[in-house]
């Protein structure tokens, strides 16, 4: 006698939560980082249940990646890459209502750093593919899978240390699904605009040091570093970037105009993007160049002016922007003020058209009838930056249908994270579909 086997919806919430259990904190510093090796492992352990077998590869003591093929019908297309990171932001159990790791289920949701960010994705990826290998069924394409370390400190010890040292396990990629997409916004009770990523901002961090004459504090002095850091950091801060409309956001929002019956004046974006509620979070930054001041470094002693003074700037660009934008950088920080990189990485875009596209589509709508995939940008980085590299076409299409009210860019790195449970099953239902048909 054999117990029946679970389908992928079924066995995604269980997935999640154990996910959630194993710690994989990144402070985006190896020496108090968790690491990903366990949550790693468990991927590996569940994918060999089912006859996968993993490659594991890891960039730094702890800091462990996984790739898997699941070979597909026709050898002769292209690979899909469907990735999902394994790490997480830090969570402050002061802060939360439920023990972050704890995974707990509560008033519908899993709560837990992660379930959103993204557990949830990496739990569906490993539903679908242990239910496809229980039950016979082969993907059209090959799928390759990768579960990365690093993402929440930009990818170097994960995504990227796999493109560049372990590119074979990469090989034949021509597309990409994973985060931060595929999430439902709802306008009516039957119209949800499912916001499917075709590009995200490119990263841009600055050191800006300013120098100056170092002397006593008691002094009179009128070369200060400090001050003329300070001075300058407060302009970046405040000045505001001008509108560029990329395609990307003038598809999005013309598309969205339209469906929400509001007017679209191209001079001001920020007026439409008002009224999308909670996905405003999402698309309010994606309309133009952002630098935030995040860090001051200066002095080491109260009665001594130092010769240096160092900030930090945390710089989006836009897809084509980023020259233009560091010209406007330099001009605001001043011909005194020096800037290093210590990031730097492209945007990403792509079109939002052809098969896969078209598979995202027509899956959506076979779980929810009142689906409507658009494309938008997204304001953050993800893993598609790496895999850019490697000439692959990305995509942010994590499917989960969420509840109307739910501030879903707010749990983002956010205090009680959590994910609804039958958002989280229609997510899976919606991925094995998609992934059918790719
Ligand atoms: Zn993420």
């Amino acid at each position: 006698m054999t117990s029946p086997t679970p389908s992928s919806a079924d066995e995604v919430v269980d997935l999640c939560r154990d996910l959630i259990r194993i710690d994989t904190t990144n402070t985006g510093d190896n020496a108090t980082s968790a690491g990903e090796r366990v949550a790693a492992e468990y991927v590996a352990e569940k994918l060999a249940e089912v006859g996968v077998d993993a490659e594991l590869r890891e960039s730094a003591p702890g800091r462990t990646s996984l790739v898997a093929r699941i070979p597909g019908t026709d050898p002769s297309r292209g690979a899909l890459l469907v990735h999902g990171h394994l790490d997480v932001v830090p969570a402050d159990p002061q802060e939360w209502s439920v023990d972050p790791f704890g995974g707990e289920i509560r008033d519908g949701y899993l709560w837990g750093r992660g379930a959103v960010d993204m557990k949830d994705f990496d739990a569906m990826v490993l539903a679908v593919v242990r239910d496809w290998q229980r039950t016979g069924v082969r993907p059209p394409r090959d799928l390759v899978l990768a579960f990365t370390a690093d993402e929440e400190a930009g990818g170097d010890y994960g995504a990227h240390f796999l493109v560049d040292n372990h590119a074979d396990l990469l090989e034949g990629c021509t597309e990409a699904v994973g985060e931060v997409g595929g999430f439902s916004f709802t306008v009516s009770e039957d119209l949800r605009l499912y916001l499917v990523q075709t590009a995200e901002k490119g990263i841009q961090w600055l050191r800006a040091t300013a120098h100056g004459r170092p002397g006593h504090g008691s002094m009179i002095h009128d070369d200060n570093a400090v001050t003329a850091l300070a001075e300058a950091v407060a302009r970046v801060g405040r000045h505001r970037f001008p509108i560029v409309l990329t395609d990307t956001a003038a598809a999005f929002l013309a598309e969205v105009s339209e469906l929400l019956g509001i007017e679209f004046d191209p001079a001001d974006p920020e007026a439409t993007i008002s009224k999308l509620g909670p996905i405003a979070g999402f698309v309010g930054a994606t309309v133009r160049n952002t630098a935030n001041p995040t860090r001051l470094d200066a002095g080491y002693k109260e009665n001594v002016v130092p010769s240096q003074a160092h900030a930090t700037l945390d710089c989006r660009t836009l897809p084509g922007q980023s020259e233009a934008f560091l010209k406007e950088i330099r001009d605001l920080l001043g011909p005194d003020i020096d800037i290093a990189h210590i990031q730097r990485q492209p945007a990403v875009e792509t079109t939002f058209d052809g098969p896969l596209v078209a598979a995202m589509s027509a899956a959506l709508l076979a779980e929810d009838p009142g689906a409507k995939a658009v494309p938008y940008m997204l304001s953050g980085g993800t893993d598609a930056k790496a895999w850019q590299r490697l000439g692959i076409r990305c995509f942010g299409f994590a499917p989960l249908r969420l509840p109307p009210d739910l501030n879903f860019a707010g749990l983002f790195h956010g205090i009680d994270e959590r994910v609804p449970v039958e958002g989280l099953r229609f997510g899976a239902r919606v991925l094995d579909r998609f992934l059918r048909t790719s």
